[in-house]
Order: C-alpha cells, then structure tokens, then sequence
C-alpha cells in the first residue's frame, strides 16, 4: 500500500482480470492499473495536477522557469563565489557544483570531495542560494544530503537502483538526468525507485543523448519535455551545457528548451571557461550566462510563463 498525498494505491498480487472491472466499479476505487506498468507512481494517470518540488526559494514545477547555474565542479573558494555571485546577480536561486565528478577517465580531476560540498554551503549561503550537487554512491547519500539542498542523480548513474534508494532516503529533492541511452519509460521508471520509497520531490532533467554526430556532444532530445509532461506530472528541467558540450550553442538548446515548455534548465558557467578543471568547451562566462537569462525570460513570458 502506498499512500500519495489524497489518494492510497493498493497492490493486488494475482487475480483475473475480469476482477480488475469488479474492483473498477467499487466505489472507494478511481482506478484500476496495470500492476506490470514499470511506473505508476510517476504517471500523470495517477496524479493530474503538477507536482511541485521546493529547493531553496525555487520552486520546479509552478509557472516560473528555474534556472540553475553554476560550474561544472567545484574547484576553488574563489572560482566558486565569482561564478556564485554571477548567477545570484542574474536572478536564479539555486547554484550548481560538482563535488564528486564523474570522469570518464581515472586520471581526470574527479572533484575536491567533501571540502568542495562544504564550499558550496558556504559560498551559496553567502547569497541566499540553494545548492544541487552529484551524489555518486549510495555511501555518499547522507553526506551530501548534510551539504545540499537537492541531491544530482548523473546521467551514468540513472539505473544504479541501490543509489536511487538511498537518495530517496534523505528525503531531499532529488535531480534526476536522464540516461545517455535511457527510453523515456526506462526513465520514468528510475524515478518511480525514489517515489516508492515515500520521495515525491523528484525533479527530471534531459541532458541530451549518445549519438552518432560529432558537431554535438549529446543530441538534445527537446520533444522528451512535452512527451514527458504528457507522461508524468513530475517537473521536467533541461540541460543544454551536457546536451551541446560546446558553449557558443547552450544558447539556442536553452531557448528551444523553454519554448518547448521545460519547467527550468542547468546551465554550466566559469568565468575562465579555458582554465576550467572539467567541461571548459560548454561553459558559459557569466556575461553570457546573464544574456541567456534575459532572452530565456522572455520566451517564458511569450507562452505564459516567468523566468
Ligand atoms: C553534471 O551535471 O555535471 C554531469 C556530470 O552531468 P551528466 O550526468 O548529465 O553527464
Ligand atoms: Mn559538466
């Protein structure tokens, strides 16, 4: 039995399915779904309004578009409260950072651990900011947790169940990015992990998918977002730093984003994008970064929406 805000779900093991119509027709019952359905919690069958998640001041979901910005890792107090100070100034309300990266290679810089979370309370405390960073292992869920305000799911990490598990269990917001190869139900069904656990505040993020051009690091898969409303009533975010990897068209993949009707975007910004530890090609300086705001906001405001 799970209980979701005004409604209880009961599952049924075994049965006919002509007792699925008997149970139908009882008057206590909505609703009678298919117990192979690899999610039912997530579906926007379920649930018909949005849900709305709550980070900070933000909030993903609601008419407002949330953006998120700031590096890829966290790498210096210094570096970290230029571009902090950036995007405070720009108006968004939840900062970004890698404390724990996922590196492709063992000897790439795989962030500064602890001592880059700590940074990140304190830097973002210093303007009013939420924090969202990566938690890489289920080990990690509760220290980070003690850091962050919402706690990043990676891209690589979307079907590590066990590490699913233990983010839902600090009961922070979670992000979760969608697999670089993930279908959007295999998706959806990752997120149903951390709602079953009793989690609600889930947050979806489109990064971007593997394919076969090289001119993109990722291909942005901008119908996920209206396919996704469609399916779940979970907020839907974009990132268009991992979509493109290369800084001069974040731009476009962020406004086609929001046209699209994406409840927010995660933006990578360093000011010295050459000297970046990690990601440098797609990282915005923060001059480019308070532009994108601008022209974001108003495609918001064309189809009804604020930034
Ligand atoms: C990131 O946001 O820093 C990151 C590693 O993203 P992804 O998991 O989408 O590759
Ligand atoms: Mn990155």
């Amino acid at each position: 039995m799970t209980r979701t805000g005004t409604r209880t779900m009961v599952r049924v093991r075994g049965g006919a399915p002509e007792q699925a119509v008997r149970y139908e027709r009882l008057p206590c019952v909505e609703r009678v779904l298919p117990s192979d359905a690899p999610y039912v919690l997530a579906a926007r069958l379920l649930q018909g309004r949005n849900t709305e998640v709550s980070v900070g001041r933000a909030v993903f979901g609601a008419s407002r578009v949330e953006i998120i910005g700031g590096p890829c890792a966290v790498e210096s107090e210094d570096q970290l409260r230029t571009v902090a100070e950036a995007v405070a100034k720009a108006g968004v309300r939840v900062l970004r950072g890698g404390a724990f990266k996922p590196r492709t290679s063992p000897y790439a810089f795989q962030g500064l651990g602890e001592r880059g979370l700590e940074l990140l309370r304190k830097i973002a405390d210093e303007f009013e900011l939420a924090v969202v960073t990566e938690v890489m292992a289920p080990e990690q869920a509760e220290l980070v947790a003690s850091y962050a305000d919402m706690l990043q799911i990676g891209s690589r990490s979307v079907q590590n169940f066990p590490l699913l598990e233990a983010a839902a269990r600090t009961n922070k917001p979670v992000l979760l990015k969608r697999g670089m190869m993930s279908e959007l139900d295999e998706f959806l069904a990752s997120a149903e992990y951390i709602l079953v656990r009793g989690n609600a505040q889930v947050v979806l993020c489109e990064r971007g998918l593997r394919s076969f051009d090289r001119h993109t690091r990722n291909l942005l898969d901008v119908m996920a977002v209206p396919v996704l409303k469609r399916l779940t009533h979970l907020p839907v975010i974009v990132d268009p730093s991992h979509a493109t990897g290369r800084s001069e068209l974040v731009a476009s993949a962020a406004f086609a984003a929001v046209a699209a009707g994406a409840d927010g975007l995660i933006v990578e910004v360093h000011e010295e994008p050459e000297k970046a530890l990690s990601d440098g090609r797609q990282a915005l300086r923060s001059a480019e970064f308070q532009e994108l705001v601008r022209t974001a906001s108003a495609i918001a405001a064309a189809i009804g929406r604020c930034v």
